[in-house]
């Protein structure tokens, strides 16, 4: 049987790789697709591990090439996922997660609308730029401009929320993982009558919560924090001037 696809999309710096790292540590049988990018690689991360690097030339020469499956320029960068990461795991019949951004992510859906799409989004505009600012102290480079772009960034891509078929609020990180393995076993158990044994119930009724037609509780707030609800939507998101550390 062929394994399933998982996208998974949210602004940067919510939480979307502490999630699926997690999610790899505890969920078998799920391959994570390794990106092309034109970035420079973060501290830590290593080629062929977090991304495969590469240059611009190169990218366009794969991109001519056809080598993409999708690939979109997020913040200045080139990002593509290989057509041959979604063949290999089809071949070895395990699922696979595109950590992609919702660009990527529309493209995907236009070729394999099955596709299993979850958008995390962060709480407020507030913790998003707390994590972001931390995430770049860790790196050893704090840039502001950097961390506002993004946060700009962020409220454009959360509109896109109502594209995917679940919500994650990244909140308290061990809920928001629980969620996200719930979901991976859910539609493991819908689709190919995968057996969740005695926590199924539970693991059902939670994914069922995060669906996104059952989600609106959860992202209200969230919209309203970033001011896409109604006429706040108008405003310029508040904190750009206050220049608190949190
Ligand atoms: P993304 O992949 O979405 O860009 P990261 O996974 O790199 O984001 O997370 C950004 C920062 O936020 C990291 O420093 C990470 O440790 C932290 N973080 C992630 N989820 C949570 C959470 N639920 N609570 C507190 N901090 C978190
Ligand atoms: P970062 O540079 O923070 O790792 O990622 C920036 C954005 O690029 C994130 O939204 C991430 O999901 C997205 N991204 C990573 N890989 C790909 C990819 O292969 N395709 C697309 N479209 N976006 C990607």
């Amino acid at each position: 049987m062929a394994g399933l696809l998982f996208i998974i999309s949210a602004p940067s710096g919510s939480g979307k790789s502490t999630l699926v790292s997690e999610l790899r540590k505890q969920v078998t049988g799920i391959e994570f697709a390794v990106s092309w990018t034109t970035r420079a690689p973060r501290g830590s991360e290593e080629d062929g591990r977090e991304y495969n690097f590469t240059t611009r030339e190169n990218f366009q020469r794969m991109i001519d090439d056809g080598v993409f499956l999708e690939h979109a320029e997020v913040f200045g960068n080139f990002y593509g996922t290989s057509r041959q990461s979604l063949e290999e795991a089809r071949t070895d019949g395990h699922d696979l997660l595109l950590d992609i951004d919702v660009q990527g992510a529309a493209q995907v859906r236009a070729n394999t609308p099955e596709a299993v799409s979850i958008f995390v989004m962060p709480p407020t505009p507030r913790v998003l730029r707390t994590r972001l600012r931390n995430r770049s102290r860790a790196e050893g480079v704090v840039n502001e401009e950097e961390v506002l772009r993004r946060l700009r960034e962020a409220s454009k891509e959360i509109e896109n929320y109502r594209e995917y078929g679940y919500i994650l609020v990244n909140d308290v990180l061990d809920r928001a993982v629980a969620q996200l393995e719930a979901i991976v076993l859910a539609e493991r158990f819908y689709r190919n009558g995968e057996a969740i044994a005695f926590r199924s119930r539970r693991v059902l009724e939670v994914a069922a919560g995060c669906l996104q037609a059952n989600s609106q509780e959860r992202v209200k707030p969230v919209l309203e924090a970033f001011g896409l609800l109604g006429t706040v939507g108008q405003q310029e998101l508040k904190f750009e001037e206050d220049s608190d550390d949190d």
